[in-house]
């Protein structure tokens, strides 16, 4: 179903094709285990010769459809579903880094996924260099190493909404023989896929705008299939070497284009777990259906949010790619001339305490921890996500002390810039 059909279509079909009396909608498979005939047939499962279901931590058919979809939009050859966006950008690096190598890294993307990277990782021994997005090709460059197995950035960074130049960046990974793994959340495939500027890998928290209403946390990876895995074997031993734990089978071999989600889910779910919940991966279908109905209206709403809070003489900036003028609209027409995101950041000119008092009044638009829902809301980093860092930590992070993140959902224009404004003058 993938090629043929358009974002739309996939949206509300793709992953599940019932045959004749099976379930129109696609069904929870709320059972952690499958059954089989003999011994032997069990056997074949665990030695990867049958594909075939045999415990939901490795595969389930629920997530499976629900993968095959997000596949289809991204225009991949595989996926798999994790338990969080955390979780998919853990494993994402971890299938093909070890203790000992290195990734270069955008500066620019979500705080969790910089911890992530820059503490945790390295207590694994994976170490990370953090590079400025909008340096020059030869700066980012220069911070590659002889061990380095990966470049990574956002599509759309979290909070800051900084766009990548994919192109540039997939030039730089592949001159140095590595794959470009891009964090496509904020955009998702409606408004941008990674794929068709050079990226190779595409990650996702599917618990912002994919769900889309709040309900389940979750993640998903995306493999293009494109990446040569074997024209540089000696840097991805995991993928081009015998895997010892799986009687001596190499990836790249048995599974062509496939190596790296099989390697995903038959390794790194194995053993370690984090696997979405069929329930989860129901809802999270569900919110897919209506993905491309969801995505414009985020869109349409937050340019006239945007538009509303440039002209308004209590703002003191606006960040929104969609804003003539702003720093990354040229960027962001080429890569998502349809629409970026409904998310738009700005600050108050009485700073961090009017940024806060604002949010206070707010009505409509709810303070959470959560952003890219239907609802809109609110945060604060600096009072927030964000608050162990000092002022200039902040400043450093590129998220400004009196950063207002704002997460325009899919009301009414009208009534959230009403919200505003009361809050404004309160
Ligand atoms: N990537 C981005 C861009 C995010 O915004 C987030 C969370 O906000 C994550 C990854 C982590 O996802 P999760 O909260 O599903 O673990």
């Amino acid at each position: 179903m993938a090629k043929q059909f358009k974002p739309e279509t996939l949206c509300v079909q793709a992953g599940w094709t019932p045959k004749k009396g099976e379930p129109r909608v696609l069904p929870i498979y709320q059972s952690t285990t499958f059954k089989y005939d003999t011994s032997e047939q069990m056997a074949r499962l665990f030695d990867l010769e049958d594909s075939g279901y045999f415990y939901t931590r490795l595969q389930n058919p629920t997530n499976d459809a629900v993968a095959a979809k997000i596949a289809a939009l991204e225009g991949g050859v595989a996926a798999i579903l994790t338990s969080s966006g955390q979780a998919a950008n853990f494993y994402a690096i971890f299938n093909i880094c070890q203790a000992g190598d290195h990734f270069v890294c955008s500066s620019t993307i979500y705080g969790g996924t910089f911890n992530l990277f820059g503490v945790t990782l390295k207590k694994l021994g994976i170490d990370v260099t953090f590079v400025n997005p909008d340096a020059s090709e030869e700066e980012i460059s220069a911070a590659f190493r002889p061990n380095t197995k990966a470049l990574f950035g956002e599509t759309i960074s979290n909070p800051t909404l900084e766009v990548l130049d994919i192109e540039k960046f997939a030039r730089i990974a592949h001159s140095h023989g590595v794959p470009l793994i891009v964090d496509n959340t904020f955009p998702t495939p409606i408004n941008c896929r990674p794929f068709e500027w050079g990226a190779d890998i595409v990650v996702h928290s599917t618990t912002k705008y994919m769900d889309g209403h709040a309900t389940s946390v979750g993640g998903a990876i995306v493999d293009s299939g494109n990446f040569d895995w074997d024209a540089h074997a000696d840097k991805f031993p995991g993928l081009c070497t015998p895997d010892e734990s799986y009687h001596g089978l190499t990836y790249t071999k048995a599974f062509g284009k496939m190596a790296y989600i099989t390697k995903a889910t038959a390794q790194l779910m194995r053993d370690l777990g984090s696997i979405q919940s069929p329930q989860n991966a129901f809802l999270l279908n569900l919110g897919l259906e209506t993905l491309h109905l969801r995505m414009p209206q985020h869109c349409k709403n937050a340019q006239t949010v945007a538009e509303y809070l440039a002209q308004n003489a209590k703002v003191a900036w606006v960040n929104y790619c969609g804003l003539p003028g702003d720093k990354y609209y040229e960027q962001a027409q080429k890569y998502m001339p349809n629409g970026s995101c409904g998310v738009v950041t700005f600050g108050l000119k009485g700073g961090r305490e009017e940024s806060i008092k604002f949010m206070d009044s707010l009505k409509l638009a709810a303070i959470v921890t959560h952003v890219a829902d239907a609802r809109t809301c609110v945060l604060h980093p600096a009072s927030h996500t964000h608050r162990q860092l000092t002022d200039e930590q902040l400043m450093e992070a590129g998220v400004r002390p009196d950063l207002i993140r704002f997460s325009v959902g899919i009301e009414n224009a009208e009534d959230i810039i009403a919200d505003i404004e009361q809050a404004l003058n309160a």
